[in-house]
């Protein structure tokens, strides 16, 4: 069964085609400024020239219907006609407290990721509007939601309350949901995996570090805690996201420069984080670039980032009560040996011993903890796409049975 995952989002829409008899991706691309002056569309097959164009996408309709033309065309295609693809499976961001998994996408299924819209209210429309785009050119082929906040279901309440009155609880469910909770989930079942272990007897931290960031604690296989929030703004700072910081400091800048709470939410989203303390960029490669030239702000982002992290992974321990590994996954986990070895070499403490030759290595698996080391240091390159694949595949084939 060839199965499409569609992540969309305001103005894109990014796609991947799978065969799920090997799991192989057949092609993936990206629409671009979609209801935007200058349109892009980006196609690409493993082992082909990248196919580009500049074309106008009034609406997500129009941009899946591109892609669906695409997916059949005789030039840039890899199926023969559409009733090739045997089901759709969407990246849904929030799905409150009604979803702790993945689903069969019906009529109420619809209204109630249209009601989640008020916590999720960045994405969840456009993934909505994806979703109806897809009923609409394909008709009836299954289609499944898979929810960024779905693993994190498991927590306790102790850990996904605040302290805040209860009331607000009530009212608007304002709690401690998460985010990433496919990457987490798939990291956390891998790292088991290749330590031979039942994920019920193990303790792990799982931390996704890229453009945004965060960390779960995942004890015998459920999201115990993690840092996100009610948003995706909470927890470790990220590249243009505050992370966690004195809630006291909202109405003190409201005051003092005279923000409206559209302007204090821009600036803890966009103007934060890595690019708001260096005041230069929000790309960790340009931090590591700038530490190694002697950059005193990049320095300082650095020190931040690596400070934060290790509290999170020495917190999570705590709490769980023992780490048995950590997992770094994300373009900065997997990518940046520094940060990897600063938390190994802090837990030494705990009994933690990194080899520092295994660590220096990008985007593969590997366990970099010494043979003796009491805690295993794993990177894993994470999975959103083909765990959607596979969930939306699992669903659609016990409905066959
Ligand atoms: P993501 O959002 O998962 O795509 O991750 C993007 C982040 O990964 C950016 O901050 C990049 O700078 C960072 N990143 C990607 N490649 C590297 C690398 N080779 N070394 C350090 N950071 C990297």
């Amino acid at each position: 069964m060839k199965i499409l995952v569609i992540n969309a989002g305001s103005s894109s829409i990014k796609y991947q085609l799978f065969d799920m008899t090997d799991n192989k991706v057949l092609c993936k691309g990206l629409c671009e400024r979609i209801g935007i002056e200058g349109s892009a569309f980006k196609h690409k097959v493993p082992g082909q020239d990248d196919y580009k164009i500049e074309v106008p996408m009034k609406n997500h309709e129009e941009a899946i219907r591109l892609v669906i033309n695409t997916l059949v065309s005789k030039d840039h295609g890899v199926i023969s006609s559409m009733s090739e693809i045997g089901a759709v499976g969407h990246r849904v961001l929030h799905g409150g407290e009604k979803f702790s998994g993945s689903v069969l996408i019906d009529q109420k299924v619809i209204a109630a990721i249209e009601e989640c819209c008020e916590l999720g209210p960045l994405h969840n429309p456009h993934n909505l509007t994806g979703i109806r785009a897809c009923a609409e050119i394909m008709g009836d082929i299954p289609q499944v939601a898979v929810f960024d906040t779905g693993f994190h279901q498991t927590m306790p309440d102790y850990a996904y309350m605040y302290a805040i009155p209860y009331e607000y609880y009530e009212k608007y469910k304002i709690r401690r949901y998460g985010f990433h909770g496919t990457s987490h989930r798939y990291v956390s079942g891998r790292a088991a995996e290749i330590l031979g272990r039942d994920p019920k007897d193990l303790k792990i931290v799982t931390c996704h570090l890229g453009n945004g960031s965060s960390i779960s604690a995942i004890k015998g296989g459920k999201c115990f805690d993690t840092t996100m929030g009610v948003t995706p703004l909470e927890g470790i700072m990220m590249g243009t996201r505050c992370g966690s910081i004195d809630p006291a400091i909202i109405p003190l800048l409201m005051e003092k420069e005279h923000m409206s709470a559209k302007d204090i939410d821009t600036m803890m989203n966009k103007k934060s984080g890595m690019l708001g303390v260096s005041q230069r960029t929000s790309d960790n490669r340009d931090i590591e670039e700038g530490v190694k030239a002697g950059d005193k702000r990049c320095q300082l982002v650095e020190n931040m980032l690596f400070h934060q992290l290790t509290k999170y992974v020495g917190g999570f321990a705590a709490a769980m009560g023992g780490l048995d590994a950590v997992v770094f996954t994300g373009g900065i986990g997997e990518n940046s040996p520094r940060i990897r070895s600063f938390v190994g070499h802090k837990l030494e403490f705990m009994g933690c011993r990194v080899d520092d030759e295994k660590n220096n290595c990008r985007g593969k698996e590997v366990d970099f903890a010494t043979p003796d080391s009491k805690i295993r240091l794993l990177v894993i390159p994470t999975e959103e796409e083909l765990t959607i694949a596979k969930d939306t595949y699992e669903i659609v084939t016990a409905l066959n049975k």
